[in-house]
């Protein structure tokens, strides 16, 4: 967080201001109000006939550490184009959109994450400056004692049990509660019925229970 104002220059300070029910960075001066809004997190699950791209980071936080290539959606592009351009940069590959998959909520971080699922036009990598090393894992190879971060292992086993199992992925939602971990109610299990290149029409549907053994 910037601590000027981007207006005038002038420095901020936290205030309350007429009509709000929080308090803001406001501008000392001009009166500027400075929101901060959660951030937007796209990563991406790319099946290559089960193996998943996988890159190690070469960047803090999780340095060394596996994860699903994605970063902060830039302003201007479409939550697809963020896809695909981060899996570009980091590995080299081109890949077709084929779905959401999972919409998870970290509000402990103030971050909203959104991982699409996709394919590779070609199998072929070539590693971004954000990446020590990146390759293609199936269930049994995936370095599950070494993934970044929390979210990235709950995203993986989510898919590959629903990978194995009959009928259309699902779109899952995962929520982050303070204190208590990732949450993936089955409850917020639902699924895409219509997903096409015109209209984007969603419907959610409630498929009750996941089966024996899920969790
Ligand atoms: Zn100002």
């Amino acid at each position: 967080m910037t601590r000027f104002c981007s207006s005038c220059g002038s420095s901020l300070s936290l205030q309350l201001p007429p009509g709000e029910d929080r308090e803001r960075h406001c501008c000392n001066n001009c009166g500027d109000i400075h929101f901060i809004n959660p951030r937007i997190v796209v990563a991406s699950i790319i099946d290559a006939g089960g193996k998943v791209l996988l890159c190690q980071r070469s960047i803090p936080p999780r340095k060394g550490y596996w994860t699903l290539p994605g970063g902060f959606m830039e302003c201007g592009e479409t939550m697809e184009q963020a896809a695909e351009r981060e899996v570009l940069e980091e590995t080299g590959a081109g890949i077709d959109i084929d779905s959401i998959y999972m919409l998870c909520e970290q509000p402990d971080v103030s971050e909203v994450y959104l991982i699409y699922r996709g394919r590779p036009r070609s199998l072929e990598l070539m590693l971004g400056p954000e990446c020590i090393d990146a390759g293609w894992f199936d269930a049994s190879e995936i370095p599950w004692n070494s993934l970044a971060f929390p979210l990235i292992a709950e995203v993986l086993r989510n898919y590959f049990h629903d990978r194995c199992s009959s009928g259309a992925l699902p779109v899952r939602s995962s929520r982050r509660h303070p204190g208590r971990g990732l949450i993936t109610s089955p409850d917020n299990i639902t699924t895409v019925t219509s997903l096409s290149q015109g209209i984007r029409r969603v419907h959610f549907t409630h498929v009750g229970e996941p089966p024996d053994g899920y969790f």
